[in-house]
């Protein structure tokens, strides 16, 4: 499929030109990623394994963003053509929303770091020929500075994968990880040493705002052939979809994938036009809001379709066993909304509203840089 999708010119849309791609932005690929989970589970958009014939490559903009030289002529086009495939270790037994809190150190040795700690639910393990380890090298638990990322080869000796976690969705790629006095070069720090969570939450912005996409165009599919499901069973002599006990339930996530889509449109077209971190109380409004409303319209769908529906000759209990997956891992719901406290009570710096205040005092055209569609403007507008 995706040398396939290459060859068609469609697997790097979202890369840059140089890359081979055609600079795609979030608001395209939020489209793009709701329009192919709208046409149901297939080839052309493995949920289950993040692939999809329009390529999301978060670790090939890291690498594109924060890479030197050298990790870029190693591993950027490598990652798109699969020869090389990078997992992301944040999360430890002991830690994960309090990811800077974790436990995993790396201490300088000459020219080189030794790496010690573990790792839980490292997806894609089963393949990946590197993981992106993020260990404290400076500071003390808690500290957002002193975490710092290393790009560590999955051969490297002392590097271990004691078991895969079995999960919801069954057998999976998600691994345990243990790191004895692993060996690696200074080199092998992508980004600035001490600050591995700036890599790792612009990994998560871009890839938070795709997910709810995704997660919308599977809502609106679970929606649609519901519809299509009610108005030609026959049930009690007459067709399912004429009782409003039926109507009801899927007129009201159809008008959230609604709220959610213009929510989702509006939150790209701002990740496209300033930096990620002034907009993650959008992005995170948006994710837990879309992956939510994707749960909920698969379980409605195996509510209309009843048996068969819970079955699996039918896709939406795979949806929803997916689905469900990203109201955890991708900062799981409680945080993001924890994030959208934090900006509207302004504990994460000064509140959405407060900026666009004191932007408009200051007679600033739009708080965003440019004009229209600045939908923050409108939001807050006094
Ligand atoms: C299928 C799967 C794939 C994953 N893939 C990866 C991966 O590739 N790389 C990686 O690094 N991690 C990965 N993870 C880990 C994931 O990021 C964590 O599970 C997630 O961040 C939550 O951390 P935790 O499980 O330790 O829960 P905890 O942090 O222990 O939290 C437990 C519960 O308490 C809630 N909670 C925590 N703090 C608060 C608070 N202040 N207020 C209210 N509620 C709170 C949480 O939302 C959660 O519901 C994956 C997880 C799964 C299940």
């Amino acid at each position: 499929m995706r040398r396939r999708a290459d060859h068609a010119g469609h697997l790097r849309f979202s890369l840059p030109r140089e890359l081979g791609g055609r600079d795609g932005d979030n608001l395209a690929m939020a489209i793009i990623r709701e329009h192919l989970a709208h046409k149901g589970l297939g080839l052309h958009n493995d949920l289950q394994n993040e692939s999809s014939i329009v390529g999301n490559f978060p670790q090939v903009s890291l690498l594109h963003r924060y890479g030197t030289q050298a990790q870029k002529v190693r591993f950027l086009d490598a990652m798109i053509t699969g020869k090389e495939s990078v997992a992301f270790g944040l999360t430890e037994p002991n830690h994960g929303s309090d990811a800077t809190w974790l436990e995993t150190t790396a201490v300088r040795d000459g020219a080189d770091w030794i790496l010690n700690g573990q790792k839980r639910f490292n997806t894609g393990l089963h393949k990946a020929t590197t993981d992106l380890i993020f260990a404290r090298t400076s500071g003390k638990p808690g500290d957002a500075r002193g975490i710092t990322a290393f790009l560590v080869p999955t051969t490297s000796p002392g590097f271990e994968v004691p078991f895969m976690w079995w999960t919801f969705n069954m057998p999976t790629d998600h691994a345990e990880v243990r790191l004895t006095n692993v060996r690696v070069p200074n080199e092998t720090i992508l980004g600035a040493e001490g600050e591995g969570l700036i890599v790792a939450q612009a990994f998560l912005h871009e890839n938070r705002i795709r997910q709810a996409a995704s997660s919308l165009g599977a809502a609106q599919y679970c929606i649609d052939e519901s519809v299509a499901y009610a108005r030609k069973r026959i049930v009690f002599g007459k067709p399912l979809a004429g009782n409003q006990a039926i109507q009801f339930p899927l007129a009201e996530l159809h008008t959230e994938c609604e709220m959610v889509r213009g929510l989702v449109h509006r939150t790209a077209w701002h990740l496209d036009r300033q930096d990620h971190l002034e907009v993650s109380d959008l992005v995170s409004m948006a994710n837990y809001r879309a992956n939510r409303l994707v749960c909920d319209a698969a379980d409605q769908a195996i509510q209309v379709h009843g048996g068969v529906g819970y079955s699996r000759h039918y896709p939406f209990e795979h949806i929803y066993r997916h689905h469900r997956r990203y109201r955890i891992t991708e900062g799981s719901e409680e945080i993001q909304i924890r994030k959208v406290a934090g900006h509207l009570f302004g504990f994460m710096g000064p509140s959405r509203t407060d900026r666009f205040r004191s932007a408009a005092k200051q007679g600033s055209e739009s708080p965003c840089g440019e004009g229209p569609p600045c939908g923050g403007r409108g939001r807050n507008a006094e």
